[in-house]
């Protein structure tokens, strides 16, 4: 068994991070298994300088380790290049030159309710053989787009139970790739999981819709699935999902106030229904963990003083 834990380095963790890393680690120590430290710095445009050493450094802090060197996606540019070759072989992918203002407009547009809104209506599908040929021929930079097959797809979620999805509908033929030909996120996760030996995804119930963009890709690619576990969110008095802008909610910010990782630790401990003596490190959690008490809703963030 072998679990991740994938942070992006676009700014401080936050309550929310821990919630899900917490859970993640607790659900893989408790199986006896690894657990692997990833950085996921693909998107360049959002790697905040720094970020890097304060999650590392948040992490150690609260307690949690992780087996094997730290791994990053800014190193791994060859094994997507691979896969992209792969559905680029297997005739899955074509290149896409519309722009998101063209894609808004088509979604507004007569007919838009063909697919539901977001779905990309297939535009660019058969036009051109490659990104250099799409951008002599439109003037307009290309990313890879693979193509989604109708009718409706399936995954059994740890925490949710089935769930399906008609991805025709819901997203359409979705990026692998930007337009400057850097891969996009669900293809970076779908090559790193495998290669890594993944054997179970714990994330935060946001990434949920993501899930089946990721099975076909692994499907295409003759990749095995991981176990899914989309735990539920922390959310802040809105109930909105907490983001990393929410500058109260870092843990850099408790830490500065003065809390303690146990009290990090008990706050997340008690919010998952986790029965247990409070006070204790990330470490002596792991023989009480039970996923099965995890809370079925979101989870709210608790009121921070002086806030
Ligand atoms: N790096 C992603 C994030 O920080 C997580 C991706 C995943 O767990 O698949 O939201």
């Amino acid at each position: 068994m072998r679990g991740r834990l994938a942070p992006s380095p676009s700014g401080d963790l936050h309550l929310g991070h821990a919630w899900s890393f917490l859970l993640a680690w607790w659900q893989a120590r408790a199986l006896g298994g690894e657990i692997v430290l990833r950085l996921e710095d693909v998107d360049t445009e959002r790697c905040v300088p720094g970020s890097e050493a304060s999650i590392l450094d948040d992490l150690t802090w609260l307690g949690l380790d992780w087996d094997g060197p730290v791994v990053r996606q800014s190193d791994r540019a060859h094994l997507y290049q691979s896969a992209l070759e792969t559905l680029r072989a297997a005739d899955l992918l074509y290149p896409c030159v519309c722009t998101r203002k063209e894609l808004a407009n088509a979604a507004h547009a007569p007919h838009a309710d063909e697919h539901e809104q977001g779905a990309y209506p297939g535009t660019c599908r058969g036009l051109f053989t490659d990104r250099e040929q799409a951008l002599v021929a439109s003037g307009k930079p290309a990313a890879w787009r693979v193509t989604v097959p109708s009718g409706r797809l399936a995954f059994e979620d740890g925490c949710a139970g089935s769930w399906s999805e008609d991805l025709s509908h819901t997203c359409g033929d979705f990026p692998v790739t930007r337009k400057d030909g850097q891969v996009a996120y669900q293809l970076a996760v779908v090559v790193d999981d495998a290669e890594m030996g993944i054997t179970h995804v714990l994330r935060g119930s946001d990434l949920r819709s993501s899930t089946l963009r990721q099975k076909l890709l692994q499907d295409n690619l003759g990749l095995p699935h991981p176990a899914w576990f989309h735990v539920p969110l922390v959310v802040d008095a809105e109930g909105q999902r907490l983001a990393k802008r929410d500058p109260c909610l870092a843990l850099r910010a408790l830490r500065d106030k003065g809390w303690k990782a146990t009290e990090v630790i008990d706050w997340v401990a008690a919010s998952a229904g986790q029965k247990g003596t409070p006070g204790r490190s990330a470490k002596e959690w792991i023989r009480d963990f039970d996923p099965a008490e995890l809370p079925p809703g979101d989870v709210s963030a608790p009121v921070i003083q002086g806030h």
